[in-house]
């Protein structure tokens, strides 16, 4: 019994059915681990030691709850050398990349350790006098946490991490693809002092009957789940019958917007973040960039330069520069998106065909003169394709900006301070990087609007999302 199997009320165990599913290595397609299949019953057990250890956690002082997330904090950072190596093995991304995910991962716990103690209320006077106005705040209650593939680590510590600070247990479904990584935490913080019951995970290849049926149970309070839109939708309706609060961290189309008076060599660097950055598998990637017509031509030979420059590979290869996609599913949709960009009159300068197996490689691609209404312009693309689109005018640069029902991350370069500040309040976006392209920062509230989500995680705003606000009022004679 290990780190391959569901982990329920403190201990490690089989599926109630004996099923299990296979993890493989994206570089090569090989099985690396056989993981426990929950079902049904299996996550309805596991919602039973989370109720069942709700009142006694909540009541646990929040000094406690933090010296766990902080011990935890510091074990990750102990063992980074391991989870690196898993996060890159299980999720292909290079060695490099999975060390910045594990930094960026373990400081969620980091933050959230220093927030479990700053959990406040207020108190004053009503206007018209006599009575006192009392506010409290309490940890929503059992939470069922839905993650992602792309990042393994980060996409669990930044819900497990504020859950742990306000108080809630829960019930966490990793990605299928990807399970190991949190299946390691979980010998990080029980070895943290997290006790049974706080924390149940069950990996599963039935992710839709697991969350209905939990999401139909009244007992399970909230549900935080990032995805994509599609999936979001479906959890949004099922959460109507019993009102749970919920989460929804989805989909992306983020605008990479690049003005004449960028510092070109600027632009170029954060493009190559913003796109490449876990091979253009994040939901804040750059998906359409959006040049002036007058540098776009300048801006899309340094770009293609620079990406034709890289190493595609094995993630845990030494000099590896771009890793795998997650499967053979995600290399036909974003070459599909490629075809008829170039089909619809956009000049490929480098990259453009899937690179020979074994493994689902993709090598990083630009395409200049992508018209506007090009199908890779509407979705999200999740691999290491720029799609270059010229405007004219800012206000054309924000309307085409706009025209997406996505709004969660968005790139502006430009010199020019007033121009930075008035596009970045009209972009309809959760999050806005001015000349640069990274954003994900455990400080700072990550989420987005339309249909993007809502709901933040991280910053001062993360634990919020676990927290009921009480109001008791109190006369006074
Ligand atoms: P992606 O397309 O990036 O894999 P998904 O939204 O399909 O994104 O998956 C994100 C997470 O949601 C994964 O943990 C997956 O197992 C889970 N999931 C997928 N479908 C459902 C569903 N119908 N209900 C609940 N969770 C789901």
């Amino acid at each position: 019994m290990s780190e391959s199997d569901l982990f329920i009320g403190g201990e490690w165990r089989e599926a109630n059915s004996g099923d299990r599913f296979d993890v493989l290595d994206p570089a090569d397609g090989s099985v690396i681990a056989s993981v426990a299949d929950a079902g049904v019953s299996d996550a309805v057990d596991a919602l039973d030691a989370a109720v069942a250890v709700q009142a006694d956690w909540a009541a646990t002082p929040a000094r406690q709850r933090g010296e766990i997330l902080r011990k935890a904090f510091e074990a990750i950072t102990a063992q980074a050398d391991d989870f690196t190596r898993l996060i890159s093995l299980e999720m292909g991304k290079t060695l490099a990349e999975a060390r910045g995910e594990v930094a960026y991962g373990a400081e969620f716990f980091r933050w959230f350790s220093e927030e479990a103690v700053r959990i406040s209320g207020t108190f004053m006077p009503a206007p018209a006098g006599g009575s006192r106005l009392l506010t409290m705040k309490q940890p929503v209650g059992p939470c069922l946490l839905i993650t992602p593939w792309n990042f393994p680590l980060a996409m669990a510590t930044r819900k497990i991490g504020p859950a742990i600070a306000a108080g809630c247990t829960m019930v966490v479904k990793p990605a299928e693809l990807t399970p190991l990584t949190t299946l390691k935490l979980v010998t990080v913080l029980t070895e943290a002092g997290l006790p049974a019951g706080v924390l149940n995970v069950v990996p599963s290849s039935h992710a839709a009957a697991i969350s209905e049926a939990l999401m139909a149970d009244d007992r399970l309070r909230k549900v935080s789940f990032t995805g994509s839109t599609e999936v979001g939708r479906i959890l949004v309706r099922q959460s109507a019958d019993v009102l749970q609060r919920v989460s929804m961290e989805l989909g992306g189309n983020a605008p990479f917007l690049v003005f004449e008076d960028a510092d070109l060599d600027a632009a170029v660097d954060g493009a190559m973040i913003a796109k490449l950055r876990n091979m253009g598998e994040a939901c804040t990637a750059a998906n359409r960039f959006l040049v002036h017509e007058s540098v776009a031509e300048e801006f899309a030979s340094r770009l293609s330069d620079r990406m034709s420059a890289l190493t595609v590979g094995r993630g845990q290869t030494e000099g590896t520069d771009v890793g795998p996609l997650i499967n053979e599913d995600a290399v036909e949709s974003v070459h599909g998106l490629v075809t008829d960009a170039i089909h619809d009159g956009a000049k490929l300068m480098t990259g453009g065909h899937p690179v020979d197996g074994p493994g689902w490689f993709y090598p990083p691609t630009v395409l200049l003169g992508v018209p506007a209404e090009a199908r890779i312009n509407e979705v999200e693309i999740f691999g290491p394709v720029a799609p270059i689109t010229t405007f004219s005018t800012d206000d054309e640069a924000v309307t085409r900006a706009n025209a997406t029902e996505f709004g969660l991350a968005s790139y502006l370069f430009t010199r020019d301070l007033d121009r930075a500040l008035h596009v970045a309040e009209r972009l309809e976006a959760g999050m806005v990087g001015i000349n640069t392209g990274l954003l994900s920062n455990p400080a700072a509230p990550f989420g987005g609007v339309k249909s993007s989500g809502f709901g933040r995680e991280g910053g001062f705003e993360g634990i919020e999302e676990y927290l009921e606000t009480k109001y008791v009022g109190i006369a006074l004679a």
